[in-house]
């Protein structure tokens, strides 16, 4: 134990008792709203609807409260507790390459975390969102695509880390920085990756084949100046009936996707007014602002750890004898959001002004009181609370808290 360790220590409780009051407070609020519907969702939501929110969004504090105590504990045990050390000196003790032996020890650590986090899952999807009567996920869904995950991360993950690790070893003074422009390559790379290829492990995609519902699309698209490479429908119903929609990929790899459940709610106006939203957030650049922050936020981590790595009070205060650099790279991943919790806030704040953003292009482009109309369809299938607390909201939330969004929406209405 040196200084860093009572000042990871002392970080770590402060968020922790921060998270604790910000989801009992939030709880509280909830469940003292729960007997009375917010005047502007009157005539929209049932009381029994409302009611549903409440306990959901009560029944889900429960257990984030519990995930906050339990990711804390097994935090303390990998670091202060020894964990981390244990498992190093069993993979040295192999006395393989230095990068296999980091590969190895990273492998071991994200393969027991998510062993670890595999009760919370289960809890979650078969007690927790069953008993709302949102869970459509089989006991067999939920084992294949764990084990997809896994094959996934072996094919995918292995490389990625051997590639980093060579780098952190061998590319010199400025290792960081190739580290990071690795990061940034393999970032845009997945996301152009990803929508077409492996999302489609996970789900099946079909071509949207409304052909009334396709001409609204193409022409809000066209009369917007956006290229895409298609619109599909997407089973989530395979596994819950929560609703969404979303833009995904870069490039020409751009794609809109529905949820079926998403589909089969909304009208067809609605639906426009939903993609003139997510719309919105390419149009005003939302997408390329988010990955410049992100870009710099992982340019200023990748030197801090630079900056660390050489640090022998880095390792011993948390908890580790030697010094390695997959050691320095474990650590930090593991340890940077103590350090970056309190910026929470800030990043929320960023994201709730784009969907205010998004919003207002929306209202422009389509009708505001249909976007209204699917927003408080969708509040309601997926039973969000309508009464957040303002404090939790303001920490936690990347959407505008519902009453907010829609006064916003329903100004722009007049
Ligand atoms: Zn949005």
């Amino acid at each position: 134990m040196n200084l860093f360790s009572y000042l990871f220590f002392a970080l770590l409780c402060g968020s922790v008792i921060l998270q604790y009051i910000l989801i009992k407070r939030h709880k509280h609020h909830v469940s003292s709203h729960r007997e009375k519907i917010p005047e502007q969702f009157k005539d929209k939501i049932s009381i029994e609807e409302h009611h549903k929110a409440a306990d959901y969004t009560c029944a889900k504090s429960k257990l984030a409260i519990f995930e906050l105590f339990f990711a804390a504990v097994l935090l303390l045990i990998w670091t202060l507790g020894g964990g981390l050390d244990y498992l190093d000196k069993l993979w040295r003790s192999a006395s393989l390459e230095e990068i296999w032996t980091g590969v190895g020890f990273m492998l071991s650590v994200i393969l027991i975390s998510s062993i670890l986090d595999i009760p919370s899952s289960i809890y979650r999807t078969f007690n927790l969102e069953e008993r709302f009567g949102f869970n459509k996920t089989t006991a067999k869904t939920f084992i294949t695509d764990m084990i997809k995950n896994f094959i996934l991360m072996l094919l995918i993950g292995v490389p990625m880390l051997a590639l980093v690790l060579w780098l952190m070893t061998n590319a010199g003074e400025f290792w960081w920085l190739y580290v990071w422009a690795t990061w940034l390559t393999f970032s845009l790379f997945m996301m152009w990756f990803y929508p077409a290829f492996i999302a489609p492990l996970f789900n099946k995609f079909r071509a949207l084949d409304d052909d009334v519902l396709k001409e609204r699309i193409v022409n809000l698209l066209e009369r917007n100046g956006f290229a895409s490479q298609g619109i599909f429908v997407m089973d989530g119903s395979s596994r819950s009936t929560h609703g969404n929609a979303y833009f995904t990929g870069m490039g020409g790899n751009k794609r809109i996707v529905f949820f079926d459940t998403l589909i089969d709610e909304l009208s067809h106006e609605e639906i426009e007014a939903v993609l003139a939203h997510e719309l919105g957030h390419f149009k005003c650049n939302h997408i390329k602002k988010r990955i410049a922050v992100m870009s710099a936020v992982f340019l200023a981590g990748f030197w801090v750890l630079g900056w660390v790595i050489d640090k022998q009070w880095f390792y011993s205060g948390l908890g580790v004898d030697n010094p390695s650099t997959y050691m320095a790279l474990t650590l930090f991943m593991m340890v940077i959001p103590v350090f970056t919790f309190f910026l929470q806030p800030v990043f929320s704040y960023y994201s709730r002004q784009h969907e205010f953003e998004a919003d207002d292009f929306a209202a422009a482009q389509a009708k505001a009181s249909d976007l209204i109309h699917a927003l408080v369809k969708l509040y309601r299938e997926n039973a969000n609370t309508l009464t957040p607390d303002p404090l939790y909201s303001a920490f936690h939330d990347s959407h505008p808290p519902a009453p907010i969004r829609i006064a916003h929406l329903a100004d722009k209405t007049v």
